[in-house]
């Protein structure tokens, strides 16, 4: 039987500013398989009204048969449902769908709103096309019993290093709507996936990837999928951004063969000790790099008691950190951010201490310091359980989170 597409596709980003990479892999894998896909990367609406209008313009041009909206994180939850509800009212017949962590870890909550037809649970790809080219079983995407209850099957898609290959960029030439958005691109490359470690805080760590996305462990995409990203993006934006930490030099060096970077910036994240040689490569590949290394905590003692206890990753100590700092300051074209939390567990009058004598210290050598707020996401340990930590929560629930979200 002949199956209709859903063609043209829109996909967005639930927050406002630049939407996450997820959804141009998803519509270079959408076009290379037969569907018009589109994105709009930047979204700067604040008010309802702005949203309306910029939906309505953005429905009347591409007329699309399914939207779907991004939903990776949890401050995006509430202007995800207003997308939704506004992408209904100016069109009931589009197929809406939610996908991403945020959408995964709170399927059975969002599934009672009737603005959204379908939810992906975990890695997209393959759902997001099996539910454009009309297949009566999608995988991954939350089904209902004949008393119409949400049911989640377990994932039968789950993406790791021998079946990823055909997830890349490309069409960058055909899925922006205007040069604007185009330009909105700030050269986000993801060379793996999933995380295998268990910090408290995190609504990503070991145990959710499980559950969310069926993966206890990250992996690296192939070398040669990750080079067509690089050949595809090199000559439209000036930079690369990397955040994931499983990658080396010897990785990434044969992902970068064949395109000249030497005038290009690159901004990377990472945590635990960064190796020498990829510090090397990357002062050696782009004109100018940013490397920002998560610590964890300014305070050695709290961080090494967190890791004691397996609540962090493994960190670099403040003599590596330092050992470290000193290899980058060989590279002129190099410069360090250190970033760390404040709020974590285990602290006292001599831990907040330390970690302003490492701050003063890591300001001296003209690093940078990066010092965020403790954000405990859905699921994470840190919100599941304050009390074990002897710390409150703001939120914990779905009412909860979406009220924190309308604000955010
Ligand atoms: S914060 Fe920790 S658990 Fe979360 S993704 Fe990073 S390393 Fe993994």
């Amino acid at each position: 039987m002949h199956r209709r597409h859903l063609s043209p596709v829109l996909l967005l980003g639930a927050g406002t500013g630049e939407a996450t990479c997820g959804i141009l892999y998803l519509a270079g894998y959408l076009r290379r398989n037969g569907i018009e896909a589109f994105v709009r990367l930047y979204d700067g609406d604040d008010s309802q009204e702005e949203v309306t209008r910029s939906l309505e313009a953005l429905v009347a041009r591409v007329r699309p048969r399914l939207v779907g909206i991004s939903l990776k994180w949890f401050h995006h939850v509430h202007r995800a449902l207003l997308l939704a509800r506004t992408l209904r009212q100016i069109d009931p017949s589009i197929r809406i769908v939610v996908g991403g962590n945020t959408a995964s870890y709170w399927w059975r909550e969002l599934s009672a709103y009737d603005c959204i037809d379908h939810i992906v649970l975990g890695d997209g790809e393959l759902p997001l096309l099996a539910l454009c080219q009309g297949e009566p079983s999608p995988p991954n995407c939350v089904t209902r019993a004949a008393d119409g209850t949400p049911k989640r099957l377990p994932l039968t898609y789950v993406q790791g290093a021998t079946n990823s290959e055909d997830v890349y960029y490309s069409h960058f030439n055909d899925i922006f709507l205007s040069h604007q958005d185009r330009h909105a691109f700030s050269g986000w490359v993801a060379p793996g996936k999933g995380c295998g470690e268990n910090c408290l805080y995190c609504g990503g760590a070991r145990g959710n990837q499980k559950a969310a996305f069926g993966r206890a462990k990250p992996f690296l995409r192939s070398e040669e999928s990750v080079r067509r990203d690089h050949q595809e993006i090199s000559p439209r934006t000036w930079q690369l951004r990397y955040d994931f930490s499983g990658s080396s030099a010897e990785f990434l060096q044969s992902t970068w063969a064949g395109v000249d970077l030497s005038r290009h910036s690159c901004t990377y994240f990472l945590w635990g000790v960064a190796r020498i040689e990829l510090i090397d490569a990357l002062a050696q590949t782009f004109e100018r790099v940013h490397m920002v290394l998560d610590i964890g905590c300014f305070s050695e003692q709290q961080r090494h008691e967190q890791m004691r206890r397996g609540l962090l990753k493994p960190c670099a100590s403040d003599r590596e950190l330092f050992e470290l700092i000193d290899r980058c300051r060989r590279h002129p074209n190099l410069d360090i951010e250190i970033s760390g939390i404040a709020g974590l567990p285990f602290a006292s009058a001599a831990t907040l201490e330390e970690e302003v004598r490492l701050v003063e210290r890591v300001i001296r050598l003209d690093c940078v310091v990066g010092y965020q707020r403790l954000e405990a996401q859905p699921g994470a340990l840190a919100t599941e359980h304050p009390a074990r930590f002897d710390m409150v929560t703001e939120a914990r629930t779905f009412t909860e989170f979406l009220e924190y979200s309308s604000s955010a």
